[in-house]
């Protein structure tokens, strides 16, 4: 196994394939792919519903052939499978858990694109027993789609995001019937019309309910949920949690890089670039829960980023330091990617901002450096969605700014 490369990549789903084939198209192939599963491919593989393909490739296309394509344009690029990396060290150093034991490998630049998680169980504080049956959209896919298992037959799933319907949809294939939808809030996540896809369904949907309590000693049996301060009891043999997702950034918490401590992701500027200019992110870890296509167009631009930088400082593997000013923001905002810009740099003027909200609302988002207003539109908000701030002009911020405020006005 040849331990140095160009450029290393930790994650194989559609932003790492996709700034690797961005390289390989710039002449960069010493690359390697690092993936902790068995196969490259990521979450798409994962999914047997046609939601992608239709930005990348102009044309609806189930998850796994969205992967399978996406795999197949690398070529002879080394994709090291069961290979997890377990530390991010200084100097593009990598600790590796490979089948063959841990190795250290480095690069001139490494790109992390680890993806998301949904917020399993604990983390969402529901009381009662410990039974099986409690278990993610995600792993929910798995058993269907990767392992050919019906897991149960007659759950609830708890959450109305994007991603719940396509649990909705997974059990649907499996031949099951869910018993419930329960969301929190006063209405789904997900665009409204979905609500007729869970109709179809026959499954009702609970809003302004929570979950809590989960019942059954060896399997679930029931959960009690509350609406409106009254109680109900749901007979149903499992609770599948879906999103909620955060970015998958466990590495980055341990690491030496600058992350932001409310999310975890590490601190990147318009270029993707981190705190430790060896090092680059892109994908969901940055924004959970983009879109598979989004993520792969991310990955693809990340990539052509990193072989500039590569080609600039002639395949060397000094790395620049670069002054970069905070972008700062307060509730109802999330988070901001960039969270910091290389005001340095006049390679990329106009910059979209990908924020994401913690409530609906519809306001005016201003985007301001210093006197300087770079941005200012009204936007309907709503939370788990992509937002984005189009064409922001980095030209115009004058050298003296020391901070970019996004803020609701
Ligand atoms: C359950 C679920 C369902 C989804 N459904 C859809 C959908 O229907 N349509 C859609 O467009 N999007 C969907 N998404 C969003 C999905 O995240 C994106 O589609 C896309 O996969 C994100 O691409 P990515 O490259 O950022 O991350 P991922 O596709 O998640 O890829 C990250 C990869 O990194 C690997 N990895 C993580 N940590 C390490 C490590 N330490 N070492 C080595 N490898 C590591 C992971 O195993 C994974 O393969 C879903 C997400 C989830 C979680």
């Amino acid at each position: 196994m040849n331990l140095n490369y160009d450029v290393i990549i930790i994650g194989s789903g559609p932003a790492g394939v996709g700034a690797a084939l961005s390289l390989r198209r710039r002449g960069i192939h010493n690359i390697a792919i690092l993936e902790r599963e068995a196969h490259a491919g990521g979450v798409p593989r994962h999914c047997q519903h046609p939601t992608f393909g239709l930005l990348a490739f102009k044309r609806p296309m189930k998850g796994n052939q969205f992967a399978e394509k996406i795999v197949s344009n690398l070529g002879d690029t080394a994709i090291f499978t069961r290979s997890t990396v377990i530390d991010i060290l200084p100097q593009g150093v990598l600790k590796v858990s490979t089948p063959d034991g841990i190795v250290e490998m480095r690069a001139k630049r490494i790109l992390i694109a680890t993806g998301v998680r949904e917020t399993p169980r604990h983390p969402r504080l529901v009381s009662g027993l410990r039974p099986q049956g409690v278990l993610t959209a995600g792993a929910l896919q798995q058993f269907v789609y990767l392992k050919g298992k019906k897991p149960c037959l007659n759950p609830v799933i708890v959450g109305s995001e994007l991603v719940s319907f396509s649990a909705l949809w997974t059990l649907k294939n499996a031949g099951v019937k869910a018993q419930a939808m329960i969301e929190s809030g006063e209405r789904i996540l997900a665009f409204k019309a979905a609500t007729l896809f869970a109709k179809a369904m026959g499954t009702p949907l609970y809003l302004n309910s929570k979950i809590i309590e989960i019942g059954g000693l060896e399997r679930v049996e029931y959960v009690v949920i509350e609406t409106a301060g009254k109680t109900q009891k749901i007979t149903c043999d499992a609770v599948i949690f879906t999103g909620s997702f955060v970015g998958e950034n466990t590495l980055i918490r341990k690491s030496h890089l600058d992350f932001d401590a409310s999310t975890g992701k590490p601190v990147t500027d318009q270029f993707s670039r981190c705190s430790d200019p060896s090092y680059y992110a892109a994908g969901n870890m940055l924004h959970p829960a983009d879109m598979g296509d989004q993520c792969y167009q991310e990955g693809i631009l990340t990539g052509q980023y990193i072989a500039e930088d590569l080609l600039e400082n002639h395949h060397q593997e000094v790395v620049r330091h670069t002054p970069r000013i905070p972008v700062k923001f307060a509730e109802p905002i999330r988070f901001s990617v960039p969270a910091c810009i290389d005001y340095t740099s006049q390679k990329i003027e106009l910059v979209d901002f990908n924020i994401k909200v913690n409530s609906a609302f519809t306001g005016t988002i201003q985007v301001v450096a210093g006197n300087t207003v770079l941005y200012k539109k009204k936007i309907r908000c709503l939370p788990t969605r992509r937002i984005l701030l189009k064409g922001i002009d980095l030209t115009k911020i004058k050298p003296d700014a020391t901070e970019i405020c996004i803020s609701v006005v």
